[in-house]
Protein backbone atom coordinates (compact mmCIF):
# COMPACT_ATOMS: atom_id res chain seq x y z
CA UNK A 1 0.00 0.00 0.00
CA UNK A 2 1.19 3.71 -0.98
CA UNK A 3 1.55 6.30 1.80
CA UNK A 4 -1.04 8.93 2.42
CA UNK A 5 0.50 12.39 1.95
CA UNK A 6 -1.07 15.33 2.95
CA UNK A 7 -0.55 18.22 5.69
CA UNK A 8 -2.86 17.38 7.92
CA UNK A 9 -3.49 13.54 7.57
CA UNK A 10 -1.84 10.62 8.52
CA UNK A 11 0.35 8.63 6.34
CA UNK A 12 -1.17 4.87 7.37
CA UNK A 13 -5.06 5.56 7.75
CA UNK A 14 -5.19 8.55 5.54
CA UNK A 15 -7.70 10.14 8.28
CA UNK A 16 -6.65 13.88 9.66
CA UNK A 17 -4.45 14.44 12.77
CA UNK A 18 -6.43 14.91 15.71
CA UNK A 19 -4.81 12.77 17.91
CA UNK A 20 -0.88 12.17 18.99
CA UNK A 21 0.87 12.00 15.92
CA UNK A 22 4.55 10.91 15.24
CA UNK A 23 6.98 12.22 13.03
CA UNK A 24 8.89 9.26 11.45
CA UNK A 25 12.74 9.45 10.64
CA UNK A 26 14.05 9.86 7.35
CA UNK A 27 17.38 7.22 6.86
CA UNK A 28 18.68 5.67 4.22
CA UNK A 29 18.70 1.59 4.78
CA UNK A 30 18.06 -1.21 3.30
CA UNK A 31 14.06 -1.77 3.60
CA UNK A 32 11.77 -2.51 1.07
CA UNK A 33 10.27 0.35 -1.31
CA UNK A 34 6.85 -0.57 0.77
CA UNK A 35 8.38 0.27 4.35
CA UNK A 36 10.77 3.06 3.29
CA UNK A 37 8.54 5.48 1.46
CA UNK A 38 6.70 6.13 4.83
CA UNK A 39 9.76 7.75 6.15
CA UNK A 40 9.54 10.83 6.93
CA UNK A 41 5.95 11.02 6.93
CA UNK A 42 3.31 11.71 10.42
CA UNK A 43 1.47 8.80 11.79
CA UNK A 44 -0.93 8.29 14.42
CA UNK A 45 0.51 7.60 17.87
CA UNK A 46 -2.18 4.58 17.77
CA UNK A 47 -1.50 3.67 13.83
CA UNK A 48 2.14 3.39 14.20
CA UNK A 49 1.81 1.78 17.45
CA UNK A 50 -0.24 -0.82 15.55
CA UNK A 51 1.66 -0.45 12.37
CA UNK A 52 2.93 -4.11 10.96
CA UNK A 53 6.50 -3.01 10.22
CA UNK A 54 7.24 -0.86 13.20
CA UNK A 55 9.62 -2.55 14.71
CA UNK A 56 11.66 -3.19 10.96
CA UNK A 57 11.69 0.06 10.28
CA UNK A 58 12.33 1.46 14.31
CA UNK A 59 15.22 -0.86 14.13
CA UNK A 60 16.76 0.43 11.01
CA UNK A 61 16.10 3.91 12.49
CA UNK A 62 17.87 3.09 15.53
CA UNK A 63 21.44 2.93 15.28
CA UNK A 64 21.41 6.08 12.77
CA UNK A 65 19.72 7.55 15.48
CA UNK A 66 22.77 6.75 18.31
CA UNK A 67 25.62 7.44 15.35
CA UNK A 68 25.17 11.02 15.67
CA UNK A 69 26.10 11.41 19.69
CA UNK A 70 28.57 8.26 18.97
CA UNK A 71 30.82 9.97 16.72
CA UNK A 72 30.55 13.73 17.21
CA UNK A 73 32.67 13.91 20.16
CA UNK A 74 30.39 16.60 22.36
CA UNK A 75 29.38 18.80 19.19
CA UNK A 76 25.94 17.23 19.03
CA UNK A 77 25.50 15.54 22.67
CA UNK A 78 26.92 12.54 24.32
CA UNK A 79 26.19 8.96 24.72
CA UNK A 80 25.74 8.60 28.37
CA UNK A 81 24.12 5.00 28.52
CA UNK A 82 23.58 2.47 26.42
CA UNK A 83 21.21 -0.66 26.90
CA UNK A 84 19.48 -3.46 24.32
CA UNK A 85 16.73 -2.08 23.51
CA UNK A 86 17.18 1.73 24.37
CA UNK A 87 19.75 4.44 24.79
CA UNK A 88 19.95 7.91 26.74
CA UNK A 89 21.92 10.85 25.07
CA UNK A 90 22.24 14.54 26.10
CA UNK A 91 22.42 17.45 23.75
CA UNK A 92 25.46 19.70 23.59
CA UNK A 93 26.30 22.17 26.56
CA UNK A 94 25.27 25.59 26.63
CA UNK A 95 24.37 28.01 28.96
CA UNK A 96 21.12 27.85 30.64
CA UNK A 97 19.58 31.20 30.44
CA UNK A 98 18.18 30.72 33.56
CA UNK A 99 21.71 30.27 35.06
CA UNK A 100 22.84 33.98 34.00
CA UNK A 101 22.85 35.39 37.28
CA UNK A 102 24.61 34.75 40.81
CA UNK A 103 21.58 35.25 42.63
CA UNK A 104 19.64 32.39 40.22
CA UNK A 105 22.86 30.11 40.29
CA UNK A 106 22.95 29.59 44.07
CA UNK A 107 19.07 29.17 44.09
CA UNK A 108 20.32 26.40 41.54
CA UNK A 109 22.58 24.94 43.51
CA UNK A 110 20.26 24.79 46.63
CA UNK A 111 18.20 22.95 44.10
CA UNK A 112 19.86 20.87 42.30
CA UNK A 113 23.29 20.21 43.70
CA UNK A 114 27.35 21.46 43.31
CA UNK A 115 26.79 21.29 39.54
CA UNK A 116 23.73 23.88 39.43
CA UNK A 117 25.04 26.89 37.22
CA UNK A 118 27.33 25.39 35.15
CA UNK A 119 27.13 24.80 31.93
CA UNK A 120 24.97 22.33 31.23
CA UNK A 121 22.88 19.88 28.02
CA UNK A 122 19.60 21.46 27.29
CA UNK A 123 17.93 17.91 26.92
CA UNK A 124 18.30 14.15 27.55
CA UNK A 125 16.79 12.10 25.17
CA UNK A 126 15.93 8.13 25.82
CA UNK A 127 16.05 6.98 22.39
CA UNK A 128 13.82 3.38 21.96
CA UNK A 129 14.81 0.69 19.66
CA UNK A 130 11.27 -0.43 19.25
CA UNK A 131 9.41 3.14 18.88
CA UNK A 132 11.35 5.46 16.36
CA UNK A 133 10.34 7.78 18.31
CA UNK A 134 12.08 9.84 21.74
CA UNK A 135 11.07 10.50 25.17
CA UNK A 136 12.84 14.35 25.99
CA UNK A 137 13.43 16.21 29.54
CA UNK A 138 14.98 19.01 29.81
CA UNK A 139 18.28 18.58 31.64
CA UNK A 140 17.45 19.99 35.14
CA UNK A 141 14.34 18.28 35.17
CA UNK A 142 15.26 14.67 35.05
CA UNK A 143 14.16 13.29 38.19
CA UNK A 144 10.12 14.65 37.48
CA UNK A 145 10.86 13.09 34.12
CA UNK A 146 12.01 9.87 34.65
CA UNK A 147 9.81 9.72 37.47
CA UNK A 148 6.84 9.69 35.47
CA UNK A 149 7.11 12.92 33.64
CA UNK A 150 7.62 10.94 30.40
CA UNK A 151 4.46 9.34 30.44
CA UNK A 152 2.89 12.79 29.00
CA UNK A 153 4.84 11.64 25.71
CA UNK A 154 3.34 8.34 25.19
CA UNK A 155 -0.31 8.67 24.69
CA UNK A 156 -1.81 7.27 22.04
CA UNK A 157 0.55 3.94 22.80
CA UNK A 158 -1.15 0.51 23.48
CA UNK A 159 -1.55 -0.43 26.90
CA UNK A 160 1.24 -3.56 26.25
CA UNK A 161 3.17 -0.93 24.43
CA UNK A 162 3.05 1.99 27.55
CA UNK A 163 3.88 -1.48 29.59
CA UNK A 164 7.12 -2.10 27.83
CA UNK A 165 8.70 1.42 27.85
CA UNK A 166 7.54 1.71 31.68
CA UNK A 167 10.12 -1.21 32.20
CA UNK A 168 12.67 0.47 30.37
CA UNK A 169 12.26 3.83 32.26
CA UNK A 170 12.10 1.69 35.56
CA UNK A 171 15.45 0.23 34.34
CA UNK A 172 16.64 3.37 33.41
CA UNK A 173 15.42 5.29 37.02
CA UNK A 174 17.20 2.05 38.67
CA UNK A 175 20.77 3.12 36.72
CA UNK A 176 20.17 6.98 37.19
CA UNK A 177 17.96 8.14 39.71
CA UNK A 178 18.99 11.29 40.46
CA UNK A 179 20.01 14.98 38.51
CA UNK A 180 23.71 13.82 40.59
CA UNK A 181 24.19 10.29 38.90
CA UNK A 182 23.46 12.11 35.68
CA UNK A 183 26.08 14.53 35.98
CA UNK A 184 28.35 12.49 37.12
CA UNK A 185 27.57 10.23 33.74
CA UNK A 186 28.15 13.12 31.77
CA UNK A 187 31.35 13.94 33.66
CA UNK A 188 32.98 10.71 33.44
CA UNK A 189 31.86 10.74 29.14
CA UNK A 190 33.72 13.69 28.89
CA UNK A 191 36.98 12.78 30.49
CA UNK A 192 36.98 9.76 28.07
CA UNK A 193 36.66 11.60 25.06
CA UNK A 194 39.90 14.21 26.55
CA UNK A 195 41.50 11.11 27.09
CA UNK A 196 41.24 9.40 23.59
ZN1 LIG B 1 -3.74 7.08 11.40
Amino acid sequence: MKPHFGEDICSLCGKSLDRPTIGLSWFIGNLPEEIFQYGETTMHMDCFDGWKHRLRFSHEAYPLSLKRYKVSRGQSGYLLHEAENYALVCGPIGPHTSNTTPLVADLFRTWHGSHAGELAPFYTDVILRDWDFRLRSNWYDWEQFIFDGYKQQYDGLSTESKAQIDDIMTQLRGHIPGLETLWAILDQKRTELEDD
